[in-house]
């Protein structure tokens, strides 16, 4: 059977800048016709990579890829299809901000086999998307995924962010309240995080005390196992069977390609390779950057990314990845945060428990010395 693979294209233009992001992103649109051309370009010229797969997702990020019509969006998806084959794709989820949604926009996406949205809600308090300088309003935001539902979407995932500094933990709960009176399939939550190279970092904001944080990392997780959802990844909740399908391939080390200016790739082995962050460079071709991890590095990135994920670290796949030396380490290391029940086993499996998935950092480190 051949190998699942997934393509990952990135948008890097945005309207408006959010003031926390730092993500790669230009909001000059004046550039997205050529960088349209070059992607298209890039993908003929990197199909190698993906070369004995099938192609199962398909997922448009950005910046904000609903500047692009569905048309643009749609010519993408259909070279894919010349190019891979769409025929196994399960998924195809493309990101947007809700005041791109109009409902011709809605049935457009549709129309070029878009099945899941992936929806920069963030709150729905004015008052904190007015702080963040998103483009949009609550009321706005609530009515999109109303007109995506009446253009057929079933597969809707929304992101919030918490540890605001403008909301009280009341009312970050009646956030995550809306946000499941809304019935969207999957929820994305986010602490804030300040960089310095963002408006939040000049401007010095600062997140919720951590107090306060941790209580609305408690709040959500227990409105949102209430409501049914499962917490599947530090950050990620769906309804069953709606998890992420390309963010889980991921969690999983499948390869994926990832085209457009800043996007990263993997070969599902030792691997990455990714494009400048520029979009001047993009256009005049300039080719991935690329690294071979070390066994160390690889062993450090399967055991940090599943440990993240409700299954956690699968010990007889590590012993067959990394060599039975390096099972035993783990579970050495682990046996300490076992006892305490910071982390738990299940079998050949060792997880968080979901009340410390947020101390995880400082308990990862320890694996690594
Ligand atoms: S829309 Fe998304 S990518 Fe663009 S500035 Fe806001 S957070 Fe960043």
């Amino acid at each position: 059977m051949s190998k699942a693979s997934s393509l990952y294209i990135h948008i890097p233009f945005c309207k408006k800048l959010c003031g926390y992001c730092d993500f790669f992103k230009s909001i000059s649109l004046a550039k997205l016709p050529e960088v349209l051309v070059r992607t298209a370009e890039e993908m003929r010229e990197r199909a190698p990579m993906l070369a004995g797969t099938v192609l199962k997702t398909i997922y448009f990020g950005g910046g904000t890829p609903t500047v692009c019509s569905p048309e643009e969006l749609g010519s993408l998806i259909a070279l894919a299809g010349e190019i891979f084959g769409t025929s196994e794709v399960e998924e195809i989820t493309v990101e947007a901000n809700p005041d791109d949604l109009t409902e011709e926009y809605l049935v457009g996406l549709r129309r070029v086999g878009v099945n899941r949205l992936s929806v920069g809600i963030q709150s729905f308090r004015d008052e904190d998307l007015v702080m963040m300088n998103r483009r949009h309003t609550a009321e706005e935001a609530v009515a999109a995924i109303e007109r995506a539902r009446k253009a057929g979407f079933d597969n809707i995932s929304i992101d919030l962010i918490y540890g605001l500094p403008t909301a009280t933990l009341e009312d970050w709960r009646a956030n995550v309240r809306r946000a499941i009176a809304l019935g969207v399939e999957h929820i994305s939550a986010y602490h804030l995080t300040i960089e310095e190279n963002t408006i939040f970092g000049k401007k010095g904001v600062t997140t919720a005390p951590e107090e306060l944080s941790d209580e609305e990392f408690a709040v959500l997780c227990e409105e949102l196992r209430g409501a049914g959802y499962q917490h599947y990844e530090i950050s990620n909740f769906a309804l069953p069977n709606r998890r992420s399908k390309h963010n889980s391939a991921y969690w999983k080390s499948t390869p994926y390609l990832g085209l457009g200016a800043g996007a990263h790739s993997f070969d599902g082995a030792y691997t990455r390779s990714w494009n400048l962050p520029s979009i001047a460079k993009y256009l005049e071709g300039a080719p991935a950057e690329c690294e071979t991890l070390s066994l160390q590095e690889r062993y450090e990135e399967v055991v940090m990314v599943s440990l993240r994920t409700v299954e956690g670290v699968d010990l007889r796949l590590l012993e067959e990845w990394f060599g039975v030396a390096k099972r035993v380490e783990f579970e050495r290391i682990a046996e300490s945060f076992l006892g305490c029940g910071v982390l738990r086993k299940m079998g050949d499996f060792v997880a968080f428990s979901e009340e410390h998935w947020l101390i995880s950092d400082s308990v990862i480190a320890e694996f690594f010395g």
